[in-house]
């Protein structure tokens, strides 16, 4: 079996700001909104936006398409620090406690 090692490896949290390696919004950076660890899918705000359509609701309220993010996987993005910009996520230990950290500068991310 070909199991992606990226879903149990996720190390990226809900509101962690992250860069996107691949696709039409490569490049660009976002805050995740969310994390599907199952499925190892993020979706980032303002980022890989769809187009869908909407059906009204009522007879009042009009149809039309809206713009929703679209999620992206785990492996197309990396998460940014502020210092330093894209980099890998680094554990350390302070008061007994697990913290990740930037691998780069070593900043608590
Ligand atoms: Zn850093």
């Amino acid at each position: 079996m070909n199991k992606d090692i990226s879903i149990t490896k996720c190390k990226l949290k809900k509101e962690d700001t992250v860069k996107v390696l691949a696709g039409k919004d490569v490049g660009k950076t976002g805050r995740i909104l969310k994390i599907d660890r199952t499925k190892g899918r993020v979706l980032v705000e303002g980022l890989n936006l769809v187009k869908k359509a909407i059906k009204p609701k009522s007879q009042n309220e009009k149809g039309g398409i809206k713009e929703l993010e679209a999620s992206i996987h785990i492996s197309n993005v990396m998460i940014v620090c502020k210092k330093c910009g894209v980099t890998r996520i680094g554990y350390n230990f302070k008061n007994k406690k697990k913290i990740r950290i930037c691998r780069k500068c070593g900043d608590v991310l």
